[in-house]
């Protein structure tokens, strides 16, 4: 009972969906299943022929039932039943009468037409196919209506009160049935449609906005927040820092270790960097071994920070193949300062970095 109502649950927030399979025998095997009480019920009012044409279509459900697993064609199946129950609906009510309440089952034809239309997969999603299927549902009903209302029930045969009132409730019933699962199975697959979507496009985001490697935000989403810093600075006065990262000789460790090697030494720095600052600050791959952060405060802050990343950088190792690849990296900072932008702060910290480098490597320089 618990996983039933879990799969339940899972099928409304569009976790999970309903297998085609299962799904359309489940449905052929109920429009049988009525068919066969309209069997019973004509046999018992001796309505032969009604009582014939049911017991064919019983038939007609259990290879429909049975094709639905194997055949593609799956429209090609739904019109066949479409036709079935026009027909049915039809031929019974001009036979023994309006009373019955077999038109009310067309009626049931509008939504399952757009279901199929929009559901069934390879399908071009038309609203033009269903809505000609409605009209001519629309215009069967009233034809049939007009014709009942103008000549008595052709096979003019009296029938009990009691028989044509219960197949009226029945028929109610399962008209009411019949909507209803088809509205519910149409909010489960917009539901799953919808969250299959919303996967799809946060993993789109992730691909769009983080590199791969590292798994560090990329240059272009980093602007977006460098751009933020410097609005916030400008307009209340939040001061924020870049710091500029270059590990030292890494074209050393491509050479000696291969390329592989350098890639983990890259993931294994860029967790270094990513745990040395606050949560609220932002590292990024700026480009080959270099990465960019932003410190949300001042350079003096920025530098104790950029120390000891430094630190860290020099202290960590990388073992890739039984071998300890040890490197160092060295950092430039800058500050924001009145009248800056961010190109001139990326420069001005490039300039430290420059500096730091022709003066020995492995220290960090401020502006
Ligand atoms: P310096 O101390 O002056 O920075 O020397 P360096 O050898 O690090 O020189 P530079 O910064 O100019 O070289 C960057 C090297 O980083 C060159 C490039 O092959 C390597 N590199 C850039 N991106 C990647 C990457 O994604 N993976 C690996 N393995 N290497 C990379
Ligand atoms: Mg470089
Ligand atoms: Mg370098």
């Amino acid at each position: 009972m618990q996983e039933f109502l879990n799969i339940i649950r899972q099928l409304f927030s569009g976790k999970r969906t309903i297998d085609n399979r299962i799904k359309y025998q489940t449905i052929s095997g109920m429009i049988g299943l009525v068919h066969l009480i309209y069997a019973s019920a004509f046999f018992a009012l001796r309505v032969n022929i009604l009582f014939i044409y049911n017991m064919l279509a019983v038939i007609f459900y259990m290879i429909v039932a049975y094709l639905f697993g194997r055949s593609k064609k799956l429209r090609a199946l739904f019109i066949s039943a479409y036709i079935e129950i026009m027909f049915h609906s039809i031929i019974a009510t001009t036979l023994i009468g309006w009373d019955f309440g077999f038109m009310i089952y067309t009626i049931t034809m509008l939504p399952l037409a757009f279901y199929i239309s929009y559901t069934t997969p390879a399908e071009t999603r038309s609203a033009k196919i269903p809505s000609f299927i409605s009209l001519m549902t629309f215009i069967a009903y009233f034809v049939t209506l007009i014709f009942v209302r103008n000549n008595p029930p052709l096979l003019g045969i009296d029938l009990p009160e009691s028989g044509t009132t219960l197949l009226y409730y029945f028929n109610t019933l399962m008209a009411f049935s019949y909507v209803w699962i088809i509205s519910v199975l149409f909010t489960v697959e917009v539901a799953y449609m919808q969250h299959n979507l919303e996967s799809e496009n946060t993993s789109l985001e992730k691909l769009a906005n983080f590199d791969p490697l590292t798994k560090l935000l990329n240059r272009r989403s980093m602007n977006t927040h460098l751009k933020e810093a410097l609005e916030k600075a400008i307009e209340q006065d939040e001061t924020f820092s870049i710091i500029m990262t270059d590990i030292d000789n890494f074209k050393h460790v491509n050479d000696t270790y291969g390329h592989a090697a350098g890639d983990e030494v890259l993931v294994k720095i860029s967790d270094i960097l990513v745990n040395s600052v606050r949560e609220e600050d932002i590292v990024c791959r700026w480009g080959g071994e270099e990465m960019l952060i932003l410190i949300k405060a001042d350079n003096k802050v920025a530098y104790s920070a950029a120390e000891r990343i430094r630190q860290d950088v020099e202290d960590a190792v990388t073992t890739v193949d039984g071998k300890k690849i040890k490197v160092t990296m060295t950092l430039g900072i800058s500050g924001y300062k009145k009248g800056d932008n961010i190109r001139s702060m990326v420069q001005k910290a490039d300039i430290c970095l420059y500096k730091g480098k022709n003066s020995g490597k492995n220290q960090v320089v401020m502006a």
